[in-house]
């Protein structure tokens, strides 16, 4: 028989009920708009963002959890420290995973994505995040997309937006457009089709045009180190030169000069070939008809692939123009060849090819028999012994078979041969950037149109700024076809529309843009949602802008954390903003891992949050998830674990419940109390969050060792420390004892003051020897006379045994070592 109701455990009276804490608790703060902030009065405003999720039919992962637990708990530290902290969210609602998944399950996005909001928000609300939903937003709201068809045009007008046919990565099941890094391996990320190439008019912005300061402003910002690489690494400067070859210079008209950018000039007179791009548009003229049958099936072919593959492939292949070229250091006569391991897409779309220095055009050259000439040397090779593979390494190189060069380092030849060059009017030095520019058209549905419109008579023109925004149409049949055009392009009914110049007959752009422009600029806008004559108010913008703090994952690194940087330039130099870089500091965090495995939906292995937050408590799963180890590393999810965590909340709750006013607070346990502010201070600005945990877990051990009854003075700190990781919880011991009267929020009374007098290590641990041999350590005051020393190691048992009888002698170091000789 189950006989714990008759017990009388005082503590058993009350217990813990988080269900009930936190229902109650996010009533009141909605009742009485403890998570609004004041937009337009706050005195000390602080920005804390977090990226905003895609909202998936799944509902909110784990990981979209841990995200924003960190920040919150940033957030309500920063509050607690007097500012006025704004905390908004909205969803990422638009592009291709909310399009694929409605076909899927065969529903209009149009009715999906609301139901999926409204299920995250339901979620976000019960893990008790501080997130002022008045300020709330979907990139699907025509009103907010108005604004990023605004942003469409101020590139336009600034001649940053540009249509070009461009090869491109198109997926044939998706029937769309890849980026790069959508493409693994040759086949769609999504849906692991193989991936072919398509050449598409299409709508580009010239990110290009701003790598020189994207790159150099990463100097000056406060981001993670790792996202600040993968930024630098994916702007890929580098230092070379232009240098012109002269092709056909036989004087019969078929004259041209090819440029090709290369870093290491230094190596030209090993030059034994050109490559041309399949795409180069000099690759007709270039082309003798003997050869021309062979050069057009080999750029069809090029055709077929992805651009991926053709970067990484290991196979060479390439085809003979027929046509030479001179090469400006040797005057040699060199071969032109078209071959696909060149890219349009970069430099010029043409190389020199070096085999004796570059390993890729060494497997070209002995594939296709041409000569290898070695240029540069190591200490203790022979210039003239033939290569067996591509001599790579430039640091202690000296040059070689090259005429003027002979014997410069590498870094010097690279300087003369770029000024010799220079003088005959044949290379420039140049910088360039592996950054390409940003393909903003997607042929799809589910995206904000592109405000353009063309007529015949007067080409292209924008949509004017008053009939915007262009309204996503609803039609049924939004399935992407073959024909390489967005389904809005079937709908004449909405694409006919008069030319805003003549009044005539004319036509919409029919493709949407890519929903990294939804993602480029939505944290200008929250703080002026529901402002709909612009997209972001002077005043508020000044106020709040740039963003404090900016918490999201490292795999944004490089295309969202890129682009809005690149955005908020823009807008900048438009006159727009005041600031050119978006995020003050941004912290990339870590991501969980379960029970050692990484959760899939195929390994059937998420952690549906709901399910833990119902048994556990939204303040026990949000404490555990900063637990799991360095936010910034992330953790493994154990379900054995979380219980641990909850036991901590159950302590602190019934110390809360057992403590007492009468006489004074233990100097020890007070000691310990303030080392754990200051510790929990320092952690939580610093992101440790669970270091901070363990510091808390550490003193309420303390706090109730021997279950001792705690002084109030001892406990009530404790209530504001917690508070970040367990807000509910927080607030109604806040209430309990007494500090939320009438309506106080313990996230308005300011962080406990740290007193580092109280902190201090006033005693010692002191080694006791007996006849030098260590028998002991006891704790004493620091300033402890020899006399009390001898009396405090006497009363150690093991040290009282073999010191018995009066001692010969005592060595006494203050503070360190008691020796005493019998
Ligand atoms: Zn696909
Ligand atoms: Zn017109």
């Amino acid at each position: 028989m189950d006989d714990s109701a008759t017990r009388t455990d005082p503590a058993a009276v009350i217990t813990y009920d988080p269900g009930a804490i936190e229902r109650k608790w996010q009533r009141l703060w909605q009742e009485r708009g403890t998570n609004s902030t004041d937009i337009q009065g706050a005195t000390r405003p602080f920005y804390a963002l977090m990226m905003f999720p895609y909202p998936s039919a799944e509902g909110l992962h784990v990981g979209n959890l841990f995200a924003f637990t960190g920040n919150d708990i940033y957030g309500r530290f920063q509050r607690l420290a007097g500012h006025n902290v704004f905390e908004p969210l909205g969803y990422d609602a638009f592009g291709i995973h909310s399009e694929n998944y409605a076909l899927k399950v065969g529903q209009h996005p149009m009715d999906l994505i609301p139901k999926n909001i409204a299920n995250f928000r339901r979620q976000l609300e019960r893990a008790g995040l501080m997130v002022d939903w008045r300020h709330t937003l979907s990139t699907t709201d025509p009103d907010y997309y108005k604004w990023t068809q605004w942003i469409f045009l101020q590139l336009l007008d600034r001649g940053l937006a540009y249509r070009k046919q461009a090869a491109v990565n198109w997926c044939p099941n998706c029937k769309t457009v890849l980026a790069n890094e959508q493409v693994v391996g040759g086949v769609c990320e999504r849906c692991k089709t193989p991936v072919e190439q398509r050449s598409l008019e299409q709508w580009f912005f010239r990110i290009s045009d701003y790598a020189p300061r994207l790159l150099e402003n990463l100097k000056h910002i406060d981001w993670s180190e790792t996202t600040k690489t993968a930024q630098r690494n994916w702007i890929g400067r580098s230092e070379g030169a232009e240098v012109a070859f002269a092709a056909n210079d036989a004087g019969d008209g078929s004259g041209c000069d090819i440029r090709v950018f290369t870093t290491r000039p230094d190596t030209i007179f090993g030059a034994t070939y050109l490559v041309v791009a399949p795409e180069h548009p000099l690759v007709d003229s270039l082309t003798r008809s003997a050869e021309r049958q062979k050069v057009n099936a080999y750029r069809e072919r090029t055709k077929k692939q992805d651009l991926v593959a053709r970067k990484t492939s290991t196979e060479k292949t390439g085809v003979f123009t027929g046509s030479y070229a001179m090469n400006p250091a040797t005057r040699q006569r060199i071969p032109i060849w078209v071959a696909d391991y060149v890219l349009m897409e970069y430099g010029t779309g043409a190389i020199m090819g070096v085999p004796g220095h570059d390993s890729r055009d060494f497997e070209f050259a002995t594939e296709f028999k041409l000569p290898i000439v070695r240029v540069v040397c190591g200490e203790r090779d022979d210039a003239n012994a033939p290569l067996t593979e591509a001599y790579t390494q430039c640091d202690l190189g000296t040059m070689v078979n090259s005429g003027p060069l002979d014997g410069l380092p590498v870094e010097a030849a690279k300087r003369r041969i770029v000024e010799i060059l220079a003088e005959q009017g044949t290379a420039k030095a140049v910088v360039n950037y592996r950054l390409h520019d940003w393909c903003i058209s997607r042929q799809r549905y589910w995206g904000p149109p592109i405000p353009i419109i063309y007529c015949d008579s007067c080409g292209v023109q924008q949509v004017p700024e008053k009939d915007l925004p262009v309204v996503l149409p609803f039609v049924e049949d939004f399935k992407p076809d073959d024909s390489g055009v967005s389904p809005l392009a079937r709908h004449e009914e909405w694409y006919r529309v008069a030319c805003p110049e003549c009044g005539g007959a004319a036509r919409r752009e029919t493709d949407v843009s890519d929903t990294f422009l939804d993602s480029a600029w939505y944290f200008l806008r929250y703080p002026s949602v529901g402002r709909n004559d612009v997209p972001f108010e002077k005043e508020i913008t000044r106020k709040w802008l740039p963003v404090n703090s900016y918490i999201g994952g490292n795999e944004h690194a490089v295309l969202h954390l890129l682009y809005s940087r690149f955005i908020t330039m823009v807008l900048r130099d438009a006159g727009h903003l005041e600031f050119e870089e978006p995020y003050t500091r941004f912290l990339a965090h870590g991501h969980i891992i379960r029970e050692g495995a990484k959760m899939s939906k195929t390994q059937g292995n998420i952690v549906n949050p709901d399910e833990y937050i119902e048994q556990w408590g939204a303040d026990a799963f949000r404490t555990y998830l900063m637990f799991l180890g360095p936010y910034e590393q992330g953790g493994d999810f154990r379900d054995q674990s979380i219980s641990g965590t909850r036991r901590f909340l159950d302590r602190l709750f019934a110390s809360v419940h057992a403590m007492s006013g009468e006489g004074d607070p233990d100097p020890d346990v007070m000691r310990k109390l303030h080392q754990t502010i200051r510790k929990v201070g320092d952690d939580i600005s610093r992101l440790s969050y669970n270091t901070a945990i363990a510091a808390m877990m550490e003193y309420m051990n303390v706090l109730r060792k021997g279950e001792r009854t705690p002084h109030r003075d001892e406990v009530q700190p404790m209530i504001t420390l917690v508070s970040p990781f367990a807000p509910h919880l927080a607030e109604e011991l806040w209430e309990l004892t007494g500090n939320g009267r009438a309506t106080g929020s313990v996230f308005d009374s300011g962080w406990p003051e740290f007193d580092s007098a109280l902190a201090a290590e006033d005693s010692i641990e002191l080694v006791v020897q007996v006849n030098g041999k260590l028998r002991g350590k006891v704790r004493v005051a620091r300033d402890i006379r020899e006399d009390e020393a001898v009396a405090a190691a006497m009363s150690d048992p093991t040290v009282a045994r073999f010191a018995s009888g009066t001692p010969k002698k005592i060595v006494f170091v203050p503070g360190r070592l008691l020796n005493i000789v019998v």
